[in-house]
Order: C-alpha cells, then structure tokens, then sequence
C-alpha cells in the first residue's frame, strides 16, 4: 500500500509499505477514505517528539471502511464505515473504566503516562497512523465507531480529534453562566474550543492569534470577539483592559510547544532539546485569567517543562486541567449538537490534497500557506 513516510524532520514523503496485517484476534484493518492532518502532527514534522522514527506514518485523524477483521471482533464486519478516535485504548484498564481513555494502561508500553496514539512515534505507542491507504486499528471493539447514516463524513472526520479536542478544552474549563472565555490559537482545536464554550453559557468569547486569517475563521466559525497580538506589545495587558482589568474567568490554551514569540524557547527546545518547546500561551493564560479562574490546557507539550509561572498560578488561585481528549466520550454530546444543528465542525476544512502529494500538504500547513486552517488527505483521490 501507499503510505506517508517520516524521513526526518521537515522531510516525509509516500513510499510503498506492507500492507497492515491483523496481528491481533480484536483488530481490523481499515481502509481510510479521509485523514487529516493534525496541529500536533506539526510537532511531529518538526522533530520535537522524542523517539520519532524513520519509516513511521503519521495520522491519528481518520475515517474508512473496515476491510478485515480479528476473530474475536464483535461489533464490526467488512464494509462498515468508521470513524476511529485518535486514541488507541483498551477499555477494561483501571484508568479505562474511569473514562480516561488518552491514559489507557494497556496499550503503551513506552510510557505510564500518556496511552496509544495512531502515528505519533513510539512516545505513543509506535502505531502507524491513517495518513495511508490502509491501517491496523487495535482493539477494534473498542474505539472504532460505524459512522451514523445522518452524519457526514467531514463532521466524522473532526469529531476523531480536532473538534472533539476543542470541546472537551471548553469542558475542562468549567465554564459557568455569562463567563468570559478567552482562547489562545486560532488553529482548528482553538476554532472549536471557542465555538464549543458558547454551548456551555460563555457570554464572551475571545480569540487571540497572530495570523490574520485564522482570526477571520474565528469570527466565522466561531462568532469570536478576535484581537492578533502581533499588533499589540502585551496581550496580558490588552486581556486586562478587554475585562474591565480584572482578567478572563477561563483561558484555554490551544497552542502548546511549539508558540511563537520567543527566541530563548525556541532555542531551548527545538535547538537544544532541553524540553519539548515553550510554555509562551501557558503564561499568557496564567497571566490573563483572573484570579480563582480556570485554565484549560490542549495544546500539546513534551513531557519536560521549564519556565512555566507556576508561582503565579499559585498566588492566583487558579484551577489548571489538562488532558490528551479522551476524544470517544464527546461523541454523544457532539452527535447530538450535530443533529441540533448547532455545530458544524466539518466547516473547519479548508483543503483537499491526494495522498501523493501529502509533502507538499505538510509544507503548506507548517508555513501557513495558503490560508490553510485543516489540511484533509483523500487516499482514493
Ligand atoms: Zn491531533
Ligand atoms: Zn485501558
């Protein structure tokens, strides 16, 4: 089969791999029809996740067709159509039973902290990931889902991380009546972060970036109030004056590692390797919240960290929740806002590219070219 490749950083491309085999009673082999590329597969493309090796495919955002199934698959057949979460879990584990799917014991034996991922290296598990014309899916009763006949396919296809990513930042930040939340990123998890909070009674709704034409998608897709901070020497201060200088009751940080803005992290982190990028959105949050307020945190970050105002966070009082979404406990919610007509997260889309041109879908999504916000790969095409 046809797969994306990682060649080393800045470097992938399509090579011919084997086709994925059925290496456990309880996996399927899917046949992707769509796969996007993610944020956090940036991470990845950049060379800032550890133990990311040569010949690894990408991709934890997919849908398909089952083509095979293990022995001991229950719920799937041939030819039923699924939407898989990015996470890979077990969903018997202790942490399982309790719905942290992101944390499942079972799947990585690399790491105690974080579970499976499809194709985000061997820190997650060392699963080839959906960016292909076929992929194994483990415990295929388990995360897979068949895609409902009123769903359409690019609502499927966010709902497997990005969207759903985004919802779950606007859960975490525990927003009460009228508050004010503001959002730092304008990618596709901040686009659905801020849409997502007016869902959960936000009365304003603030997105911070600094690129133009992600702020324009903010105001579209998600009815923001937007200010870019590269037009402003302080976003702390200008979050100050927007809330009558008190500060946000909630801040989601949809940024993560890798913000941009400081020369110093990003030497010590993309240079130096001294941890996983630079905690600039993290700080903007602990400064722009106010105190007692929440902090919600998707954006993704290397397991080590310096830097971060923790201090602050302290004397604030704030409250931080963090997590990997545990992506297939949204669903329900998510399908019902669909069918309600309230969200349409597939909007987020802004590009199409074949599988064989997936280096050049990398290039543009990385250096924001082309107005890009959500890169979709289309294996058939
Ligand atoms: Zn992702
Ligand atoms: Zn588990």
């Amino acid at each position: 089969m046809k797969a994306m490749v990682y060649r080393g950083p800045y470097k992938v491309r399509v090579e011919e791999k084997p086709d994925p085999r059925i290496e456990h009673p309880n996996d399927a082999i899917v046949r992707v029809e769509l796969a996007a590329i993610c944020g956090s597969d940036l991470h990845l493309y950049h060379g800032m996740i550890p133990d990311t090796r040569i010949g690894h495919t990408f991709g934890h955002e997919f849908i398909g067709r089952v083509e095979a199934v293990g022995s001991s698959v229950q719920t799937l057949k041939p030819g039923d159509r699924v939407m898989v979460p990015f996470n890979i879990f077990c969903g018997t584990c202790f942490f399982c039973a309790r719905g942290l799917y992101s944390n499942c014991h079972n799947v990585n034996a690399n790491a105690t902290a974080l579970g499976g991922i499809y194709g985000y290296s061997h820190t997650a598990g060392g699963f080839d990931g959906g960016q292909a014309e076929m992929v194994r899916v483990p415990f295929a009763d388990v995360g897979p889902t068949i895609i409902p006949e009123w769903l359409s396919d690019d609502d499927a296809l966010m709902l497997t991380d990005a969207f759903a990513t985004g919802y779950f930042g606007a859960q975490l930040g525990d927003i009460s009546e009228g508050d004010t939340v503001v959002v730092f990123g304008a990618g596709p998890v901040g686009l659905a972060a801020a849409r997502s909070s007016w869902l959960m009674g936000a009365g304003r709704v603030i997105v911070i970036d600094h690129l133009d034409y992600r702020l324009a998608k903010a105001r579209e897709f998600a009815f923001a109030e937007t200010h870019n901070f590269a037009h402003h020497d302080d976003v702390v201060v200008l979050l100050k004056k927007l809330t009558g200088h008190l500060g946000a009751d909630v801040a989601i940080d949809a940024v993560g590692a890798e913000a941009d803005g400081n020369l110093t992290q990003h030497i010590t982190s993309a240079k130096l390797k001294l941890q996983g990028g630079s905690p600039i959105a993290l700080n903007w949050a602990i400064d722009g919240v106010r105190k007692g307020g929440n902090i919600s945190v998707m954006g993704a970050y290397g397991p080590l960290f310096s830097a971060v105002k923790f201090g602050d966070a302290l004397n604030k009082g704030l409250t931080l929740r963090m997590n990997q979404a545990p992506v297939k406990r949204q669903w329900p919610r998510l399908f019902e806002h669909i069918r309600a007509g309230l969200i349409s997260p597939g909007d987020m889309i802004t590009h199409r590219i074949p599988l064989d041109a997936i280096a050049e879908g990398y290039h543009m999504f990385s250096s924001k070219l082309d107005d890009c916000i959500k890169p979709v790969i289309v294996p058939g095409a």
